[in-house]
């Protein structure tokens, strides 16, 4: 039987077939634009570490061909007779998310991040059967809710990477009250592409920043470009003694596995660590630094689609855009490989329509 019977509308794009580490062109079938869809064509992807982490099926729960990428954005080409919040032309973007159920607390609360039956973008699983397919491709289907818009004073390529980096420390900036705490001080662990977008944020909300990082090459950037307050090397235990119990909030955003011990010990008395990084192997969480200093651990989830538009908006009332690298599709092998050996500044943005120009 076919499961997928409205799958009509072929798409070429980028997929990773096993866990080498690479992608090549891949073509598939999308639905057709329903009643409360919008059709964008795909201009701009960003590659979140996420996305090798599924391509090298890290967390053991790829299902191959994965089309990754959920840094999307585009324009709209084709909207369905529900939606009137979009129009053909519109300058729009798509995050994490492709589904939710829409009528539990959380989607109400718009927090379909938490839904239980929240749906990926990609390597998610929709009401029909069909695996979902990322933004590495030239046309994505979305129905309406997970779709927003981009403020026209942002480039689409440097925006991209806000839809789900940006939006993934946004949300735990503001949860937490730190975007109320000017001249409090946060500590950004891992300057990477969710790193530099959470030292925009702070420093745009008066946050004192610290960078806690393995690179100290990215130093000068990262007080010059980025306006980080201090440095810290966190493999230089003097530096990092120097600045035991300074902060009021961490963002632990590492990629590979590590021990929060030495990151809880920067924290002042009843400060907060939020761990966004989803490492393959467990964080190591030694009792000691949390009890002593009385300090909380928590995560986080990329954010709601209220929260998004939100945090598009301030964006670009507040001129923030990412540092990025721009690369053709003929590139995102040599993108991936970079990316795995922490070289990047700090976001690769796939030019996917490559017929683009920073005028969009
Ligand atoms: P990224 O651009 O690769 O940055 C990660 C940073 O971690 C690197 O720049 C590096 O910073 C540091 N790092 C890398 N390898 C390390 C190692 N072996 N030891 C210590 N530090 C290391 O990655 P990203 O896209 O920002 O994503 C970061 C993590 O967040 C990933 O695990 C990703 O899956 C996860 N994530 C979670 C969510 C969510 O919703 N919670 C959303 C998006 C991403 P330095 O060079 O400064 O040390
Ligand atoms: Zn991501």
């Amino acid at each position: 039987m076919e499961v997928t019977p409205n799958h009509t509308q072929t798409v070429a794009g980028w997929a990773a077939m096993n866990e080498s580490g690479k992608v090549e062109p891949f073509v598939f079938k999308r639905r057709e634009n329903g009643v409360d869809d919008v059709t964008i064509k795909v201009q701009y992807c960003g590659m979140c570490h996420t996305d090798l982490h599924f391509i090298q099926n890290d967390w053991g729960i790829t299902m191959y061909p994965l089309v990754p990428g959920h840094e999307i954005t585009g324009v709209v080409t084709k909207v369905g007779s529900n939606v009137s919040s979009f129009r053909v032309g519109d300058r729009v973007g798509v995050g994490c998310i492709a589904a939710s159920c829409l009528y539990c607390d959380h989607c109400r609360r718009s927090e379909e991040n938490y839904c239980d039956k929240v749906t990926l973008t990609y390597n998610g699983v929709f009401w029909d059967g069909s695996v979902t397919y990322g933004g590495y491709s030239r046309m994505l289907v979305a129905h309406k809710r997970f779709v927003v818009r981009v403020p026209d004073t942002l480039p689409l390529d440097a925006a991209a990477p806000l839809l789900c980096a940006g939006i993934t420390v946004y949300s735990p900036m503001k949860h937490h009250g730190m975007l109320r705490s000017p001249g409090g001080s946060l500590g950004v662990v891992g300057l990477g592409g969710l790193g530099h977008v959470a030292v925009k944020f702070a420093k745009a909300f008066g946050l004192r920043v610290t960078v806690i990082s393995t690179s100290p090459a990215k130093e000068k950037e990262a007080k010059e470009r980025l306006g980080a307050d201090h440095f810290v090397v966190s493999t230089d235990q003097k530096q990092m003694q120097a600045m035991e119990r300074s902060l009021d909030y961490v963002i632990d955003t590492v990629s590979a596995k590590h021990s929060l011990g030495p990151i809880l010990e920067l924290l002042k008395v009843n400060g907060k660590l939020v761990l966004v990084a989803a490492p393959d192997q467990p964080v190591e969480l030694p009792s000691f630094p949390l009890i002593f200093g009385k300090r909380t651990v928590s995560g986080s989830m990329t954010g709601g689609m209220k929260e998004t538009q939100e945090m598009l908006d301030l964006c670009g009332k507040h001129n923030i855009t990412c540092d990025i690298e721009l690369v053709s599709t003929d590139g995102i092998n040599e993108a991936l490989a970079r990316l795995a050996r922490n070289d990047v500044r700090y976001r690769f943005v796939i030019d996917i329509a490559g017929d683009s120009n920073s005028k969009l």
